[in-house]
């Protein structure tokens, strides 16, 4: 982390697990374990119909609130979408572009990801662009080409103004929800190696202001030696975010002077 330059955020993202009805107690059992968030800025991202409870519920908490994805059109025939202004009317902040699963599964494509982290930019929302290498791609020695691309091509035509307002998570592919982790050393070699990407296009000054999160099973348990790790300024977590007492140590971690 590195305060002095940039925000340090501990995002949260549900994924398909949190049911409306559920997301009140979970507000609540969170307020009464939850450090204050002094150094960090604290996000949930979940589900488009948790959010009008989300957005209420972590109202008091201070916490930010999140959607996992968006469309990359204003509005119009798009059965079955959401818009970005749809997202910002309901009061939602952060919006997960490219998320690894999204690509995995919905085929969303790097030129795809770019679209929406304009259309999410012009908005007003920040984007958390998710980056990552599979474990083919780390065992055949391509990761920073391929997460250099990624990162390249998500930031297309995004100018310098708007850049300092963009989230990336690194988010190697072999660790989520795996329980594997990235070593503190591998995480922080890829988040430096980001931030060598967005210095070449956009100079030193921009680039230290970029938040850069690791997320791969970040836990209660692993989150302080990530955290440690001077371009690793905050984390994308998925299973343990669900849990109220790991979230709120990861934030507690993430809290320390
Ligand atoms: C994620 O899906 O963004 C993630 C990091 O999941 P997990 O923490 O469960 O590995």
């Amino acid at each position: 982390m590195n305060r002095k330059y940039r925000k340090t955020v501990i995002a949260g993202n549900w994924k398909m697990n949190m049911l409306p009805s559920q997301v009140k107690g979970f507000a609540e059992e969170l307020k009464n374990i939850s450090p204050k968030a002094k150094w960090c800025e604290t996000v949930i991202c979940a589900p488009y119909v948790d959010l009008p409870a989300a957005v209420k519920a972590f109202k008091d908490l201070r916490i930010s609130v999140g959607a996992e994805n968006l469309n990359e059109n204003p509005k119009g025939a798009f059965t079955g979408e959401v818009s970005s202004a749809m997202l910002c009317d309901l009061g939602v902040k952060y919006v997960i572009l490219g998320h690894s699963e999204r690509r995995q599964y919905y085929g969303e494509t790097d030129a795809g990801v770019n679209r929406k982290v304009l259309v999410a930019l012009e908005a007003g929302l920040t984007p958390i662009v998710c980056v990552g290498e599979s474990l083919e791609q780390r065992e055949m020695g391509i990761t920073l080409e391929h997460i250099a691309l990624q990162v390249k091509s998500a930031l297309y035509g995004v100018p310098a103004e708007k850049v300092r307002r963009v989230v990336i998570a690194y988010e190697p592919i072999w660790a989520i929800g795996t329980g594997k982790t990235a070593t503190a050393q591998q995480a922080g070699e890829v988040c430096s190696a980001i931030r060598n990407v967005i210095r070449e296009l956009y100079g030193a000054r921009v680039a230290r202001s970029v938040t850069i999160q690791y997320g791969g099973s970040m836990n209660e348990k692993n989150a302080a030696e990530l955290l440690a790790q001077p371009d690793i300024d905050g984390g994308l977590i998925g299973g343990a975010s669900l849990v109220p007492e790991k979230f709120a140590a990861i934030i507690a971690a993430a809290n320390q002077e």
